[in-house]
């Protein structure tokens, strides 16, 4: 079934023009079509009233599914490229994160300015709402501005956890198991972390894990990391 995010004003439920475009050329609905509307994480199951070029609808009722994780979990990903980093939107936003934070390390190779920047925070967070969309997720992963090394800090959780690739603590399930309330994972970029860079984040309070011991690419180890959340707080 087809899933839209919301608006409400008034007492009515407001569908983005792109979503009303979406309805009436791609779904080609007819009235009485089913479709649910989530606004500000309730769900509503409505029949829509489609006349030439506006939608209307009628709630039905009010769907009491669990689509979010029982932990609040921030992904800080250490920007690689561009591709990349979309894909993790889209894969991270499936398995239930709540917030993604780009963030450009040392190594990383993209550069943004600032006027890029707004342009690719509105895609990604459009690439999150699809996949919201897609999931049935009750709310839309945050995707924030990017951030540098200094603005880390706003973005610990109760458990933080920092994958590098040269940790020899296997203590990755214990951690992520023990977890309460909120995480976050901080993965590098395609050339990794310097050790310069680990020193301030175990300074900052992240705890350094193994994801194995073999090397993941940084889009196999956003995901690895955000499934087994998703798995243990599910
Ligand atoms: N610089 C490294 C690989 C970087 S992999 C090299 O080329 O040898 C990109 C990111 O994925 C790393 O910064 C780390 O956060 C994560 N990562 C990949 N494999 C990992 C592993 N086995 N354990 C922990 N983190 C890993």
């Amino acid at each position: 079934m087809q899933y839209y995010f919301v608006d409400k004003k008034n007492d009515r439920f407001v569908l983005q023009d792109s979503d009303i475009h979406h309805i009436l050329h791609v779904l080609r609905a007819k009235t009485g079509e089913k479709v649910v509307f989530n606004n500000e994480g309730s769900q509503y199951l409505v029949s829509l009233k489609i006349s030439q070029k506006s939608v209307d609808y009628e709630i039905l009722s009010k769907l009491e599914d669990k689509r979010e994780l029982n932990i609040e979990t921030t992904l800080i990903v250490g920007l690689p490229r561009l591709e990349k980093f979309e894909w993790i939107i889209q894969k991270a936003t499936e398995l239930g994160v709540t917030k993604i934070v780009p963030y450009i390390s040392k190594r990383s190779i993209i550069k943004l300015d600032d006027k890029r920047q707004t342009s690719k925070v509105e895609r990604w967070q459009s690439i999150a709402k699809e996949a919201a969309e897609q999931s049935r997720r009750c709310s839309i992963p945050k995707i924030e501005n990017v951030i540098y090394q200094k603005d880390l800090k706003k973005y610990l959780s109760k458990t933080n956890l920092l994958a590098y690739e040269e940790s020899k603590e296997y203590t990755l399930l214990d951690k992520i198991t023990k977890a309460e309330e909120s995480i976050t994972l901080l993965v590098g970029p395609e050339g990794g972390f310097d050790k310069s860079e680990v020193d301030y984040y175990v300074n900052l309070g992240f705890d350094s894990v193994s994801l194995g011991n073999r090397i993941l690419r940084c889009e196999t180890a956003a995901i690895f990391l955000a499934s087994l959340v998703s798995v243990y707080h599910n």
